[in-house]
């Protein structure tokens, strides 16, 4: 039995029953096995710790009103941690082994599935990292993939209310031909600064910009970015940006609602004709922004203190689906059993 309060947990590492090991030496990869350990044992020269040879994942599993359990586009997930995999020269976990640690990390972990209707989900952490130690720069002969997961509480505690946004031109989180596109810790190393400084001035976050010209929006903190006008939902096309699921799917509701969607630059400039504007991922689906200040210029973009009319439905259709409240017509959800 479980007295956890579902609806006040924060978005935080919980400890559970079971986590997900497999380590791939001598050219292959081993057993996937589980164990109650919270720890890894390393060697010291080890090229995660040295190189950044690490990679994650971000992905949630729901109980619905029919008492069943989803996760959302885990098959997504494995592709992208597959390319973030070759990007950095880590040895690639393929898709059904990544399935197969996430689904049994969910059922061992059942009873920190929260309750349907509760706003909260079981988060899940897969990682990917180089253990073989070495001290020449190059990639390791040994890798550790591990799934673990924790319960986290619902992203808007007080409802969907938006949140502000601060233009900053003095840092890049990534590269135009760098990382960006992969998920791997060195991106949030080079985020951790600039966003706890935005925090400190009272933002959400801060909007990083194309790293050559300064013009044109590249995300929103560790988000995706995007902005609907004219019946369109238009999201930044750059070659530093991690391509969020959350976005992918968006963009598909999108269609759905007999919507456009037009994937290209987006200038700060376009920002004043934009009717909402929102960051997206995991951990919220949609945060609505309302109000995005250029720490440069204190040029102030405001789009209203409620969230949108489109945003609210995008918002509600993607929860719907991943709760098993709307039909899932695209077949994204993998059922739990
Ligand atoms: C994980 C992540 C996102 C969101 O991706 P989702 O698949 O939607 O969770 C966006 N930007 C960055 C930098 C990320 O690391």
């Amino acid at each position: 039995m479980n007295d956890i309060n579902w609806s006040s947990l924060p978005f935080g590492y919980y400890k559970t029953d079971w986590n997900a090991r497999c380590y791939f030496k001598n050219g292959k990869w081993g057993e996937l096995t589980f164990t109650q350990s919270e720890e890894i044992t390393m060697h010291m020269a080890a090229t995660c710790l040295h190189y950044g040879q690490e990679a994650f994942e971000g992905l949630k599993a729901f109980r619905g009103v029919d008492g069943k359990i989803r996760l959302f586009r885990p098959d997504e997930n494995a592709k992208r941690l597959y390319r973030t995999a070759k990007g950095i020269m880590m040895q690639p976990v393929e898709e059904d082994l990544f399935i197969k640690a996430c689904v049994e990390v969910v059922k061992r972990n059942e009873r920190f599935v929260p309750p349907a209707s509760s706003g909260a989900s079981l988060y899940l952490r897969p990682l990917l990292i180089g253990t073989g130690a070495e001290v020449g720069v190059k990639p390791a002969d040994e890798y550790l993939f591990v799934v673990f997961a924790g319960p986290v509480g619902p992203y808007f505690k007080e409802g969907f209310r938006p949140v502000k946004f601060q233009i900053v031109k003095d840092f890049d989180r990534a590269a135009p031909l760098g990382t960006g596109t992969f998920k791997v810790g060195g991106n949030y190393a080079a985020s951790l600064y600039s966003g706890q400084r935005a925090h400190d001035e009272g933002y959400s976050n801060c909007i990083y910009l194309d790293a050559i010209e300064k013009k044109y929006i590249d995300e929103a903190g560790a988000a995706n970015f995007f902005g609907i006008k004219n019946n369109t939902y238009c999201t930044p096309k750059s070659t530093s940006i991690l391509p969020s699921i959350t976005n992918m799917s968006l963009r598909q509701l999108a269609l759905d609602l007999g919507m456009k969607v037009e994937e290209r630059h987006i200038s700060v400039e376009e920002l004043s004709s934009f009717e909402e504007v929102a960051a997206c991922g995991t951990a919220a689906v949609i945060s609505p922004i309302s109000q995005i200040e250029d720490r440069e210029t204190k040029k102030i973009y405001s789009f209203g203190q409620e969230a949108g009319p489109i945003c609210t439905k995008l918002y509600e259709t993607l929860k719907g689906i991943q709760e098993g409240r709307i039909e899932d017509k695209h077949s994204w959800n993998l059922i739990v059993e």
